[in-house]
């Protein structure tokens, strides 16, 4: 009886355990698992065991490969391997349409597929016209070319980085592409002051990026997801396909607010606030007295684009006086917006314009001590600090579709959280 209770408390203290220790471990590698998975979604072409390129098996052959070099023909390189005149010829008229051979550039990459026997005649010429596309002559019975592409592959990843001066320094600490800046300035145009970054602002991707031929990396293809830590407030994003049938993305918060506004935060990407809307502002130029500001100054680089802060109807585009030369556009019933001090203007009176078009460069022209645009807020005919409006959002993500959101951000979500610094 007692060895039965002592062993009754054994399997408790043990079942504890057995139930306390995965427990523990789901708490413990709860982001590791979540790597592996990330792992297992990568797509990739299994390396084949035999070398097969441009659609061809390269054992079969001798393989020679170059580049074009200065003074080098078409003809010159097929000649010297064994081709006969009046092959290199056919090429030359049947086939100026898919590949010009006088075309070929200095520096190209080609190969040659040469018979493994002597005297290894060129059987195949493949000529590459950019990173992922070539053009084949073939040589084998009759002449044959024609023009493809190499095989696309979209791996997904991971970065982090955290600000330390501005986000493009960041990207390049973290042998991050320029693309990035500007996909993730995009993606948190409406949400992030990109002007006001501070020390210890942080960020996390997951992200698609394309390579040709397995290996050769041709860029950002997609942000899938981004996390965004600014003033210690966390905003995330996601790319969500909203409309299946026309394949349109946007991108979605973790509560499915898009995080687009109806206004950009700034007309200008990159800049600094030099002066604020102050309606009792005093210039030491008009000896002190009180001279309203009734807009915002963003400085920056004389030829920065200017960018329309919504969709509207361009109601002004002149150069007048103080001004200089400035745009004016009417958004809807209630705001127009008013850019001034361009250099030059990229839009007429009466033009539509969607947020985010360029419809001017900054300049100094008018009452301007420095190369800044003025933008004015204007609401029901009156001048307001776009900054203390509380400016209305565009179109949340619908109800219907709330559901299928949540279930397909949940993972990624998972997968930002776990990325380290
Ligand atoms: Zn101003």
């Amino acid at each position: 009886m007692g060895n039965t209770y002592i062993q009754h408390l054994k399997n408790k203290a043990i079942l504890k355990k057995l139930i306390l220790l995965p427990l523990m471990a789901i708490l413990l590698f709860a982001c590791e698992v979540e790597k592996d998975d990330a792992q297992e979604e990568i797509e990739y072409e299994a390396p084949e065991p035999i070398v097969e390129e441009y659609g061809y098996i390269l054992n079969d052959f001798q393989v020679v490969r170059d580049t074009i070099q200065s003074g080098d023909t078409f003809g010159d390189i097929l000649d010297v391997n064994g081709v006969t005149a009046d092959k290199i010829l056919e090429v030359a008229h049947k086939f100026k349409d898919s590949f010009d051979v006088r075309r070929i550039m200095v520096g190209k990459p080609y190969v040659l597929l040469n018979s493994k026997e002597e005297p290894h005649t060129t059987q195949i010429f493949i000529y590459e016209t950019n990173a992922a596309e070539y053009a084949v002559v073939d040589f084998r019975d009759s002449v044959n070319c024609y023009t493809d592409s190499k095989p696309v592959i979209y791996e997904e990843r991971v970065a982090a980085g955290i600000i330390t001066s501005s986000l493009s320094q960041t990207m390049e600490d973290n042998n991050l592409s320029p693309a990035m800046t500007d996909k993730l300035a995009k993606i948190f145009a409406w949400t992030v002051n990109f002007f006001k970054l501070q020390e210890g602002d942080n960020f996390k991707v997951v992200y698609t990026e394309k390579f040709i031929n397995d290996t050769i990396p041709a860029g950002v293809e997609e942000i899938k997801a981004a996390y965004f830590e600014h003033n210690g407030n966390p905003i995330y994003s996601f790319n969500y396909e909203y409309d299946t049938i026309h394949n349109k993305f946007e991108y979605y918060d973790e509560k499915a607010d898009n995080l687009k506004k109806a206004f950009l935060k700034a007309p200008v990407a990159f800049s600094r606030i030099s002066s604020r809307y102050n309606l009792n502002r005093r210039i030491a130029y008009y000896g002190y007295k009180v001279r309203p500001h009734k807009g915002t100054d963003f400085a920056a680089p004389l030829g920065t684009p200017i960018l329309a802060t919504s969709n509207g109807t361009v109601i002004n585009s002149e150069y007048r006086g103080g001004n200089g030369n400035y745009v004016k556009i009417r958004h809807n019933g209630t705001y127009e917006t008013q850019y001034l001090h361009m250099k030059k203007r990229n839009v007429r009176v009466g033009q539509k314009v969607t947020q985010g078009d360029v419809i001017g460069w900054i300049g100094m022209t008018g009452n301007s001590g420095g190369p800044h645009v003025c933008y004015r807020f204007w609401k029901n005919g009156k001048q307001v600090d776009p900054f203390k409006q509380d400016l209305p959002l565009s179109t949340p993500l619908s109800k219907g579709l709330q559901k299928d959101y949540f279930a397909y951000i949940a993972p990624l979500k998972d997968k930002l959280d776990c990325i380290p610094y």
